[in-house]
Order: structure tokens, then sequence, then C-alpha cells
């Protein structure tokens, strides 16, 4: 047994309801939303190590940034109270401000200081004026006023002030996040360990090692490889499964395998209602299964399940169909798993470059891509065996549930592959 599973998952978790025939891709999206629940156990990490992991509680700046008042730019610092309109000449004080190097003395109203990027303003000084604006000759500095007040400072706190949230719990840390953590004086912060994906390809027909020498009747192993790295691509740790044949004792081995040491399951094949269906059949006699046939193409039939207690999606093994289902329903569901909360794919509307009649009753996705002139291009072929055109597209053209005649120039919702987290 696993003891990493979050206790609320039900054993009929997945189940539609009675009567269900064709499931509508937003039914079955909020289905799963409901269904799962995020990991609990966290760690802490100092930031530098944290790129990548989703914040378990909310962050307070130790520090206001910036700490003190200072300088935005190179140039000459003065009390703006003593100056007006006209040419401005004050005598400069000896010494400088720079950063890091603060200017220890004060400057008497009526005079300036030498002052750089950085640095803290010195007692009198409230204003600077940029050197490419002002002459000098060293001893005093020229330039044309009126200046306006405290010109070219940055106030103490005026980006964040000392105590003030910084980052929400649930937020999954980028490299600017880590900028803003580490200028706040955030030196380690508690985060979700990492979920752990496992991915199980089944098919007698699948060779799982590309190096080796494949029979007429067999073919490489890519949904494997491909389902690995979306898991990496979304911050998970990918479990490597391996490949097993259509046989329901191996496909149970290695689910058993997979739910000692993951947290969710992805297969590929086997996943429909025929005599070679083994992945559904094994879920339906042993793991809960609820078998999903969605309204979408490619994808149709997703299997999704309980296995010791471990959620497992039953992908179609088309490796279109398979990319198509994990980029539409095990993303959201792992970033809700991950404790980052459910998300949706971004999306645009491009002008169309292509023409399509469109059935109503299920949403469809096209591998599609940008063309020079800003539409959308999809992919000669919409065959699902075409792997092709997934590596050839950038993206994924979302065609609603309704009928559609689309011509070229008439909007379409593009969801870019990098809005997916890929
Ligand atoms: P299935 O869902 O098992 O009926 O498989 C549907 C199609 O996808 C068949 O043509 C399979 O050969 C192919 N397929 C299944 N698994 C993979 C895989 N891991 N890599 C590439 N193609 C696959
Ligand atoms: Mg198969």
């Amino acid at each position: 047994m696993n003891d990493l599973i979050p206790p609320r998952l039900r054993d009929d978790c997945f189940a539609m309801p009675q009567g269900v025939d064709w499931v509508p891709v937003d039914t079955a999206l909020a289905r799963l939303k409901a269904a799962l629940v995020p990991i609990t156990q966290t760690e802490t990490l100092p930031v530098g190590s944290a790129s990548g992991r989703v914040l378990a509680s909310d962050c307070h700046a130790r520090r206001s940034n910036p700490p003190r008042p200072n300088s935005a730019v190179d140039g000459y610092g003065f009390a703006h109270a003593a100056t007006g309109a006209g040419v401005q000449r004050l005598k400069l004080v000896a010494g400088r401000a720079a950063a890091g190097q603060p200017f220890a003395g004060f400057v008497p109203t009526g005079h300036a200081i030498r002052i750089l990027t950085g640095a803290i303003l010195p007692k009198g000084v409230d204003t600077v004026v940029l050197e490419e604006d002002c002459a000098t000759d060293g001893s005093a500095v020229a330039f044309d006023g009126p200046v306006k007040p405290r010109a070219n400072t940055r106030k103490a706190g005026e980006d964040v002030a000392e105590g003030a949230l910084a980052l929400k719990a649930g937020h999954r840390l980028r490299a600017p996040d880590v900028a803003l953590l580490s200028a706040l004086g955030i030196a380690e912060v508690e985060v979700f360990r990492p979920l752990r994906v496992g991915v199980l390809s089944t098919g007698d027909e699948i060779v799982g090692n590309p190096a080796e020498p494949a029979e007429p009747h067999q073919i490489y192993d890519a949904n494997r490889p491909m389902l690995l790295a979306m898991a990496e691509r979304w911050n998970a740790v990918p479990v490597d499964l391996g490949h097993v044949r259509d046989d329901p004792a191996l496909i149970a081995a290695a689910l058993n395998r997979g739910a000692n040491k993951t947290d969710v399951i992805l297969t590929s094949g086997g996943a429909s209602a025929g005599d070679e269906d083994h992945v559904s059949a094994l879920l339906r006699a042993r793991g809960n299964l609820s078998s999903w046939r969605i309204a979408m193409k490619p994808g149709r039939p997703l299997a999704l399940a309980l296995w010791s207690g471990v959620p497992v999606f039953g992908l179609p093994g088309n490796p279109v169909a398979a990319f198509v289902c994990a980029a539409i329903f095990a993303r959201p569901a792992l970033s809700l798993m991950s404790g980052s909360g459910w998300v949706d794919p971004t999306a645009m509307t491009l002008p169309a470059g292509f023409t399509k009649s469109k059935k109503a009753g299920r949403r469809e996705y096209l591998r599609a891509r940008v063309g020079a002139d800003g539409q959308a291009e999809t992919f000669a072929s919409e065959g699902s065996g075409r792997i092709s055109g997934l590596s050839w597209a950038t993206g994924l053209v979302e065609l609603p549930d309704n009928a559609m005649e689309i011509r070229p120039g008439d909007p379409v919702r593009f969801l870019p592959y990098q809005g997916f987290g890929l």
C-alpha cells in the first residue's frame, strides 16, 4: 500500500453519472478537477534550489526592496528645496555616494554630491539630476531647472515593503520568483515534494528500446519517451515503468510496481473496449475503472481508474491521441496533484489559414502552427498515427463541440504547446 495516497480519493471518484454516453471535454475536465487532491508532503529548500517547485506556504518579505531610498541613475544629488527655475549652479561636496559605499556625511542645502546608481541617498539629498543633463568643472555642477522633487530616486520599499506578501502558496517558482525572494532576504522556502509520474507502454507490437532491431510487425515505442518528457516539462519526477506486452498479468505487475513508487500513472495503449484492450479490461476488473468515452477527436477512450489508490490515466495508443489527451487532461490534473492548482491552457485567437467543415458533437484538436502572416496553419493529414505532424506543429487548434464551417480568415482558438508548459 502506498502510504502517500491522499485519503480523500474514493473508489468511485472517476465515475460518470449513470446514462452518460459521450462525455463532453468540459464535463470530463470538471469531473477530474473535483476528483483529485494535491499531495501534502513538503520539504524546505534553499531558494536557489527551488526553481520549478511549488510553494507550500506563503512567502512574506523579510526586508523591504529597496531597503533604503537610493539613486536610480548616475548623476548629482541635492536637496530639491534649494533649486528653482533657470540655470542651477550647486557647489560639490568632497566625496561621493556609490552602491555599497554610502556617504557618511551631510550634504548642506544648496550643495550637491556626485552620486551613482544604487547609492543610498546621503542625508540632505532627496533629488538627483542625470549626469548627462549636467556640466561640471569638478568643484560645482550646473543644470537647467526646474527639476521635479525626488526625480531619479527610488523610495524605500517602493517595490515591496517589509512584511508584505511576496508569493502565495501554490505558486510554482520560476527564475523571476527566485530573484524576488532572494532580494527580499528569503533564504529558504517550504515547497511540496515533486509529483512522481509513472509512465507505462503496453502492446505486443511495441519495441521499447529504439537501439534494438524491430521486426516488420513491430513498432518502436513513441509514447513512453514522449510522456516521460512531458512529465519532466511539468516539473514532475518521471518514473519509467517500461513496456509490457498485452498480458494482464504483466500489466498488473507493472501497475503494482508503479503504485509503490509513484503518485500517478500514465499508460498508453489498450484503453478502448476491444479484444486486445487489456489495460481497460484489467482496470475494469481490478481498478475501479471509469471508462470515459470522451467526445473529442483525437482521443476518445480515456480510461481513469485507481490502482491501489493511485490514479491511472489509461491514454489511447495512437501517439497523437496520447499527446492530446495528456495535454488536455493529464496536464491540469498533474498540476492540481502537485499543489499548483488546476491550470487551463493558454489560448489565443488567430485567423484560420485553412478550410474545414466540422461536425457537431465532439471537440476537435488539430495539429497547427502559426504561419508567416500570423494565421493558424494545420497539418495536412488528420490521421492520428501521423507523429510527424505532432513534431511539425507548435500547438493545437481547438474547435468547439458544435458544428462549424471554417474558412480562411475566420477566428480560431490556438493553444500553443508552450501554453501547456511544453
Ligand atoms: P491501441 O490503443 O493499443 O489500440 O493502439 C492504437 C495504435 O497506437 C496502434 O496502431 C498501436 O500500434 C499504436 N501504439 C500503441 N502504443 C504505442 C506506442 N507506445 N508508441 C507508438 N505507437 C503506439
Ligand atoms: Mg494495443
